[in-house]
């Protein structure tokens, strides 16, 4: 059964909804249900790719080493947790962090969409390819979807690189999400000077 969670009204009850969803098997290994953090009114949105180990304990996103980086780089362009709302692709925790599968995320794309009309960010950043893929819509990776703007439902999506890989990959990596969260900066400020098509 796919939910139909459009007419939801407000984030606290989709997160009710969701902290005791059995849509997929996922539910079976999850210590918590991480739905989401932040402000409902946030300016952006920042959509990662699932729990991981902390996250499934805590339940709340990001909390581990790469949501340690990604405060550092949000604090860079002046953002704290509290101004931003942090999600992610699968609100369950994938067995041993493998990545979620298609059904999975079929199954739990329902909440992100409604997270995003009810929240009605100015700007969406994703982490990584999966959030990216799966809100674009393409099979384009990251590496050469990154470093530009794309008006997307009457926003801003602006696709970077999953902290993750700057832990992995080193200053290149960081760098260039430093550079793409100067656009996000952009967008906030009323700033940004171009849009890319898709
Ligand atoms: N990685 C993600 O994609 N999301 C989290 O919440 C934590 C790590």
């Amino acid at each position: 059964m796919i939910l139909d969670l459009t007419t939801v009204g407000t984030i606290d009850a989709l997160a009710e909804i969701a902290h005791v969803c059995t849509e997929c098997s996922l539910a079976e290994g999850r210590t918590n249900v991480v739905f989401g953090a932040g402000s409902p009114d946030a300016d952006v949105l920042i959509v990662g790719e699932g729990p991981g180990q902390k996250e499934d304990e805590l339940g709340l996103p990001f909390v581990g080493r790469s949501g340690q980086l990604l405060d550092k780089l949000l604090g860079e362009i002046d953002l704290a947790r509290e101004d931003v709302y942090i999600a992610n692709v699968v609100k369950c925790r994938p067995p041993r962090n493998r990545d979620p599968r298609p059904d999975e995320i079929d199954s739990c794309k329902g909440y992100l969409r409604r997270q995003i009309e009810l929240i009605d960010p100015k700007v969406v950043l994703t982490l990584g390819n999966f959030s990216m893929k799966l809100l674009l819509g393409t099979s384009t990776g990251i590496t050469r979807m990154r470093g530009r703007a794309y008006e997307w439902w009457g926003r801003f999506l602006i696709p970077t690189f999953h902290p993750a890989a700057a832990l992995r990959g080193g200053d290149r990596v960081t760098n260039d999400i430093r550079d793409d969260l100067v656009m996000v900066r952009n967008v906030i400020d009323g700033n940004l000077r171009y849009i890319d098509e898709l």
